[in-house]
């Protein structure tokens, strides 16, 4: 492997200098924190399924007319990305009660959101990615007004399409978090959705079963992790070779047999 500029090195991936300026490899490791990076772990594997399935949602949501810094996946786990000054938000949307959430308000994890919530966490590890108001943002300038705007758009239109998308493979999407950038153009920026979307920053919950397809199932203790990520990829048609990519991509001939029966997910 040629020798390549480490930019940035992230809890669960890294970004390497691209080949073109404003590009960006973005590299998927297995590695999984949770709680503000106090619990340390791996997920086997979770790389490789995160890299294609994010690749599969982005590329889904391109199709929408969501503007995303994905250009192409370039292996098992590294994708080619548009370089993006990022926002420092994690933009989280919630359609159905759970983490945090229930914690702050005293709710019932489970519960139905009478409509669905967008709420705003300030990027800082430090401080542990505290909710913000929107005043905040503004106060801070964190990004402007028709900025917000865009995003809070977008957010709304990314949870319609991904709730049916999940919905077609039987899955209730809980909750997810997004992370937004800018891209230039002269004296213009717009903004483009970044980072990631993977059981990682999202809450999925089998619809009949209710089991956890999560992080959660890491953050919890709860075990079968590696095979709940892989039931998502392969409910999306990702382990099989279609959708467009090659059946090699995933050579998960050893964990066939794990796979055939599943094993069985605490809930
Ligand atoms: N989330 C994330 N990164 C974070 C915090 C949250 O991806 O740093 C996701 C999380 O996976 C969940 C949603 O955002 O799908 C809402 O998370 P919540 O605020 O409930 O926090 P948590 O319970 O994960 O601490």
């Amino acid at each position: 492997m040629s020798r390549r500029t480490k930019l940035y090195e992230g809890k669960a991936k890294i970004l390497y200098e691209g080949p073109e300026p404003g590009t960006l490899i973005q590299y998927f490791k297995d590695d999984a924190t949770a709680f503000n990076a106090e619990k340390k772990g791996t997920i086997a594997g979770k790389g490789v399924i995160n890299n294609r399935i994010s690749e599969h949602v982005f590329t889904r949501l391109a199709h929408i007319g969501i503007p995303t810094h994905f250009i192409r996946r370039l292996n098992m786990r590294e994708q080619l990305i548009r370089q993006v000054d990022i926002i420092p938000l994690e933009v989280v949307v919630r359609n159905v009660a759970a983490g945090s959430l229930c914690k702050r308000l005293g709710l019932e994890e489970g519960e139905p959101l009478p409509h669905t919530l967008i709420e705003y966490y300030y990027k800082d590890d430090a401080l542990g990615d505290p909710l913000v108001a929107e005043e905040h943002i503004a106060c801070f300038n964190w990004c402007s007004h028709e900025e917000m705007h865009d995003i809070s758009s977008m957010a709304i239109r990314i949870n319609d399409f991904l709730c049916g998308m999940f919905a077609a493979i039987d899955i209730r999407l809980i909750d997810f978090k997004l992370e937004f950038g800018r891209i230039y153009d002269g004296d213009y920026s717009r903004v483009i959705l970044a980072d990631e979307i993977s059981p990682d920053g999202c809450r999925l919950w089998d619809m009949t079963t209710g089991e956890k397809l999560d992080k959660d199932r890491f953050r919890r203790d709860l075990g079968g992790e590696e095979e709940a990520y892989r039931e998502v990829a392969r409910r999306l048609g990702l382990l099989n070779g279609d959708d467009n990519s090659p059946g090699e991509v995933f050579d998960l001939s050893h964990h066939r047999s794990r796979l055939r029966p599943p094993p069985p997910i605490k809930k």
